[in-house]
């Protein structure tokens, strides 16, 4: 038998996930559940691989299958596609594995025609219904399939209105709509230079391959590498027979969840409209109903919604976000998925599911997406600020969080502005899946138009960017807005509470959030399932307290060199960097040891006995120099040289390649004296700190950067043993310490084997291990990762998502290598990948004992170790 490329609603199931998407397998298991789902069928997402491996084609063999499937279609309902006497009309709706909100397109009511719908408007008697049904399937088909955009027909509508002197959509006749749908297609026929098609399976087929061609769309790509989804995924394509909102007062649609999204309070929570068709309610066009207005309205049809909402509940042990369409007075169910929810959202759901007995803390630890942290651990409002600030104007609380910044007007500007590390907000009539972009670099968004469903809302939440939507007093002018009375300009302060709507004409100060109870619980859990430990990148006493707070067991990474720039040192580093003979080097060197000691110390506090890791200097020294010619004059001054004697050092450290120049533990083969001075700090601080908390059992980690070959590690430890050893015979204190080594240069994985006979420790320093296997700098990469991931070379920044494939390898290796000579050798991570939830999962499964990242990550990193270790039992 060929492959099977489409099932019918009743033949799959929710298991099918990765085969008919997302949507596909919810409209299977809600039929197989006896749910009223209109009838249809899924084309797979195997199909639109094959789509892209034919070079854009649909094979005549899917081709085939998808027509055997429309007869099916016809016989289960009873009508034909193209049959004027009882016509078979359909929505065609993308739905890939994972939800990607807004990102894909749909179209409804196609199959319609001049002669579909001249004898379906007689046989309804509503031919309002039908032309305004038929303009909108002209109207999406050209926007979405033949991509002729939305905007001209928006102004024909708009003409439409002001001809015929009202304001609502709802207040044009039959005749104004039969126009409409004339106008439209004349607009098609001047655009495409063809007429609108009107045979339903072109029509049909046009549609499949826009759903098709909109998984590669750039919004899409770009939402996939934010979300980390892969391109091979592809999407499957649902084609259902349609029912109808807008067929009269009796009729109408809606979206609901089962839990409120922004605080997880149980209940249903959704909006509504009577008479209108889905697109309506998430457009924001119409300001729709409260859920519980349908209930006052329609008891009988909330009743039967309510009696769903709770059975899929049930069956999914998850809160649902549903779109529903009453037809007549009766029910029908379009979509169920589990619903995106604000980050204090899913902490509070999950923990109530376990309560209700739903789920175990097991599931409620894997149920929750851990780069959702980020926005719970997102700035609020100043107190004492908020309650002086007077609000403009109160919108819809789309997203919570709180946002200061310069008004900006559109997402390019947004992105732009944002990518310059300015503070923005985008103010918008209202948002489309095209402001992506811009949306992610705002710190807030705010619109005039939109529900709580809106795109903006529904979009910003799952970023955990903060949004005000439906405001609806907003005017606009040219590069400025109108509320309360004052008008703001481009670059204008204005300020956001996405938690109560109120919008403010001013910055007002943040403080950071404040983590509540459920967060607690969650990560009580995570602690008990997680079976890596959590580390923390901190060079100063403050981050390292601010990551205990967070949760960190010590410190993987403390890069001595950031504190060599704070201004009372730069002047002793800058006269050892100078420094012609060792015992000039010496001296200045000495100068450094009691800063150095004080560091160390207030380190080795923060962080309460929990293990600290050292790194010895790192960085060329020329960066410790100042390269201006003003500051070269004055340095010269300072250090009572010429300023051509400053020139001639300067010369001398120029490298053509410092990354890969005199650096790490070079420095140290070199300049001796430098690695014995920071262990001297390490050890002598490690003794005073012990003396003062006898109860800590403090073991300090020394480790050696940049390491390729065993014998340099051997040198430098040499170094670091002696010393320390000398020290702490003469202070006669039992202090035992560690001398470990970076694994960041492609030679020291290779031979980790070799380099564990003298490495007590591996931290992995993918950074440079990224940058050294690919051969491009992490400092110059951006420039030219746009046009990889465009040509689809490269899908992710290897620098943020660790390279499995190659860098990886490497990892893997080095562990194998590094256990074979030590087999309790003690291994993590250090690179930025330590907070990255993807690469902490490869760390559990190559068995690293810890990763380590910066403060704010460390609950991010929590949670996504417990979910690797669940994931990898
Ligand atoms: C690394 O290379 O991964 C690392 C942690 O060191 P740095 O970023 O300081 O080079
Ligand atoms: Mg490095």
């Amino acid at each position: 038998m060929s492959h099977k490329y489409v099932y019918e609603f009743s033949e799959g199931d929710g298991s099918m996930r990765n085969l008919l998407g997302g949507k596909g397998a919810n409209l299977a298991e809600m039929t197989g559940l006896g749910m009223p789902v209109p009838e249809g069928f899924c084309i797979t997402t195997e199909a639109c691989t094959r789509y892209y491996a034919d070079g854009e084609q649909i094979g005549d063999d899917i081709r085939d299958e998808i027509i055997t499937y429309i007869g099916k279609l016809e016989e289960m309902t009873g009508k034909k596609f193209g049959d004027p006497e009882n016509p078979l009309l359909v929505s065609v709706r993308s739905g890939s594995r994972a939800s990607m909100p807004g990102m894909m397109d749909t179209i409804l009511n196609l199959g319609m025609n001049e002669a579909v719908v001249e004898a379906f408007a007689q046989k309804t008697g509503n031919p309002r219904f039908v032309y305004d049904s038929y303009r909108r399937f002209i109207q999406m088909y050209s926007d979405v399939v033949m991509e002729v955009g939305k905007a001209y027909f928006e102004e024909l509508i708009d003409e439409m209105k002001e001809r015929k002197g009202v304001k609502n959509d709802l207040e044009l006749d039959a005749d104004d709509l039969k126009q409409l749908a004339g106008e439209f297609k004349e607009e098609y026929k001047s655009k495409i230079g063809a007429d609108f098609p009107s045979d339903p399976i072109e029509q049909l087929f046009g549609a499949i391959k826009a759903v098709f061609r909109s998984w590669d769309n750039p919004r899409a790509v770009y939402y996939r590498r934010l979300n980390d989804i892969p391109s091979d995924w592809g999407t499957a394509v649902n084609v259902q027979s349609m029912v109808f909102g807008n067929l009269g007062d009796t009729s109408g649609t809606g979206v609901a969840f089962s839990r409120n999204p922004a605080t997880g309070d149980r209940g249903l929570y959704g909006e509504f409209l009577m008479n209108a068709q889905g697109e309506d309610v998430v457009a924001g066009i119409r300001t729709p109903l409260t859920i519980d207005q349908l209930k006052a309205q329609n008891p009988a049809v909330y009743d039967e919604f309510q009696a769903i909402v709770d059975k899929l509940e049930d069956h999914y042990r998850d809160m649902q976000d549903m779109e529903f369409t009453i037809e007549e007075g009766k029910l029908y169910m379009l979509q169920t998925r589990n619903g995106k929810r604000t980050a204090a959202a899913a902490f509070k759901i999950a923990c109530d599911l376990v309560d209700e007995g739903q789920i175990s803390p097991e599931q409620a630890v894997k149920m929750i997406d851990p780069k959702q942290i980020d926005a719970l651990l997102h700035p609020q409002f100043d107190p004492d600020e908020l309650a002086a600030a007077v609000p403009i104007g109160k919108g819809l609380p789309a997203s919570p969080g709180a946002a200061s910044g310069k008004v900006v007007f559109t997402a390019e500007h947004a992105a732009e502005q944002g990518k310059l590390g300015e503070d923005v907000v985008l103010v918008r009539l209202e948002t489309t899946p095209e402001d992506i972009e811009g949306m992610h670099y705002a710190k807030g968004i705010l619109t005039a138009r939109g529900g709580m469903t809106s795109h903006a809302a529904v979009v910003a939440r799952g970023m955990g960017t903060c949004c005000v939507s439906g405001l609806g007093e907003i005017t606009f002018g040219p590069k400025s807005f109108s509320l309360g009375g004052e008008t703001y300009h481009e670059g204008d302060w204005i300020s956001l509470d996405g938690s109560t709507g109120n919008v403010y004409g001013e910055a007002i100060k943040t403080v950071p959030a404040e983590i509540g109870g459920y967060f607690g619980r969650i990560m009580e859990w995570a602690d008990e399932f997680r079976t890596m430990k959590v580390r923390t990148n901190a060079d100063t006493p403050h981050d390292a307290a601010q990551a205990r707070e967070f949760g960190a067991e010590g410190i993987g990474l403390c890069r001595t060199e950031h504190m060599f720039f704070e201004p009372d040192r730069i002047a002793a580093i800058r006269e050892m960097i100078v420094s012609k003979t060792v015992e000039q080097r010496e001296a200045a060197l000495a100068k450094l040891l009691p800063m150095q000691r004080g560091d160390f110390e207030g380190i080795y506090e923060a962080m309460e006995g929990f293990p600290v890791t050292i790194r010895l200097l790192d960085p060329p020294l020329h960066e410790f120099l100042p390269h201006d010619e003003e500051d070269i004059v004055a340095l010269a001054g300072e250090m009572s040289i010429s300023v051509d004697e400053l020139h001639a050092v300067i010369d001398s450290l120029h490298e053509f390649n410092p990354m890969m120049g005199h650096r790490g533990c070079r420095l140290d083969v070199t300049f001796p004296e430098i690695g014995a001075m920071q262990t001297r700090a390490i050890i002598e601080a490690a003794i005073n700190v012990q003396a003062k908390h006898p109860e800590w059992d403090l073991v300090p980690e020394i480790m050696i950067p940049l390491v390729g070959e065993v014998k340099e590690l051997a040198y430098v430890k040499k170094i670091v043993v002696d010393t320390a050893d000398a020290i702490i015979a003469e202070s006669g204190v039992d202090l035992k310490y560690l001398v470990g080594t970076m694994i960041e240069i492609p030679r020291a994985a290779l031979t980790a084997d070799e380099i564990a006979k003298d490495a007590e420790f591996f931290s992995f320093g993918t950074n440079d291990l990224t940058q050294m296997t690919f051969g491009f700098s992490r400092d110059d990469a951006g420039k030219f990762l746009d046009a990889y991931y465009e040509k689809k070379i490269y899908e992710n920044d290897p620098f943020a998502r660790l390279d499995q494939t190659g860098v990886g390898k490497l990892v893997e290796l080095a562990v194998d290598l590094g256990k074979q000579t030590r087999p309790d050798i003690k291994l993590g991570i250090c690179g930025e990948h330590g907070g990255d939830p993807s690469s902490i999962e490869f760390c559990q499964k190559v068995g690293l004992n810890y990763v380590s990242c910066s403060p704010f990550r460390v609950p991010i990193a929590r949670l996504a170790a417990a979910q690797s270790a669940l994931n990898n039992k």
